[in-house]
């Protein structure tokens, strides 16, 4: 009786909504069948940051995830209602205008990406900047993601007056011939890409060490593990801070939720574990305002402790700054 009339009703739902299901097609608004320019301020007291979004990458599952049984890695993915049959990776990177220069903290993946990726310069044109004024870059380590942007593929250098600051640690690495030499197959070509990138400025890049503040507001973090010389920045104005974790986590859909959990990129695991609960602790004993560079957009929230783990709450959409 009961299935029978709730049929009924669906029946009439689906006739009363017939005519304007039919007439949809014809509609004189093509559907837009893309998303808008995607970027997003907040302040840190003075900072004015903006979050700029590269597009997304799709990796296989296969393997993604080093220690962790394929099943609870599904279950992850479903429990934040992302795909279950691939890892999705977005990409976030930040400009700073510190009042007296305007800085970016890692440049995305230039024309080198994914075809689902390079969005940003789309979107940092959109948001009102223009390369020119750029007056320095900050890395935060040397995959092709964070510093493909820097130039090319055809080898035009993209910001040629800005000022361009690395870990002192990660140039080392990368930069050395004998490291080069002893890398597995699978890593050399990131040596080859680090070449490619910084080659021509090799001789006029800025190192910049750990708990320094190169950048007025800016002060670097040791973050390794990701990689050898990975580092994250706090951002600090007056009282107010926030910290750019940048590959500290991958999706924090899974590893704020999972810290113990190490993905493919993760060079030394034990050591990214390490410093990923260290800075995960801080941002939730501090209460302070977090982005990670490959969070869903605008990529910006808080950390709160969560059983073993942490979660990531994002942050509210502000209609100002
Ligand atoms: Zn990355």
């Amino acid at each position: 009786m009961t299935l029978s009339r709730r049929t009924a009703i669906g029946s009439a739902l689906v006739a009363a909504f017939a005519p304007y299901v039919t007439r949809s097609a014809d509609a004189a608004q093509p559907p837009a069948g893309q998303q808008a320019p995607a970027f997003y301020r907040f302040k840190v007291g003075s900072l004015e940051v903006t979050a700029i979004n590269d597009g997304v990458a799709y990796r296989p599952l296969d393997g993604f995830i080093k220690n962790a049984p394929d099943q609870d890695v599904k279950n992850a993915l479903a429990a934040a209602f992302l795909p279950t049959d691939k890892m999705t990776i977005p990409f976030t990177t930040l400009v700073v205008n510190t009042g007296a220069k305007l800085v970016l903290l890692d440049t995305g993946n230039g024309n080198s990406g994914a075809p689902t990726s390079g969005t940003w310069m789309t979107n940092f044109k959109a948001a009102g900047f223009d390369p020119a004024n750029v007056d320095a870059i900050m890395i935060s380590h040397f995959h092709g993601d964070h510093i493909n942007g820097l130039r090319l593929k055809d080898g035009t250098e993209v910001f040629p007056k800005a000022e361009l600051m690395v870990p002192s640690v990660e140039w080392a690495y990368w930069m050395s011939d004998e490291k080069m030499a002893a890398a597995p197959e699978g890593l050399k070509p990131n040596f080859a890409n680090v070449r490619r990138v910084f080659g021509p400025r090799a001789k006029d890049v800025t190192m910049f060490e750990w708990d320094k503040e190169p950048v007025t507001g800016i002060t670097t973090i040791s973050a390794p593990g990701h990689t050898p010389g990975h580092t994250a920045f706090a951002l600090a104005s007056g009282n107010a801070k926030a910290i750019a974790m940048s590959d500290t986590t991958n999706n924090p859909a899974l590893f704020v939720r999972n810290p113990e959990w190490s993905a493919v990129f993760d060079m030394d695991a034990a050591q990214a574990v390490t410093t990923r609960k260290r800075l995960l602790d801080m941002a939730a004993a501090d209460k302070l305002q977090v982005s990670f560079y490959h969070a869903a957009f605008p990529a910006t929230g808080f950390i709160a402790k969560d059983g073993a783990g942490f979660q990531m709450v994002p942050m509210s959409w502000q209609p100002s700054i």
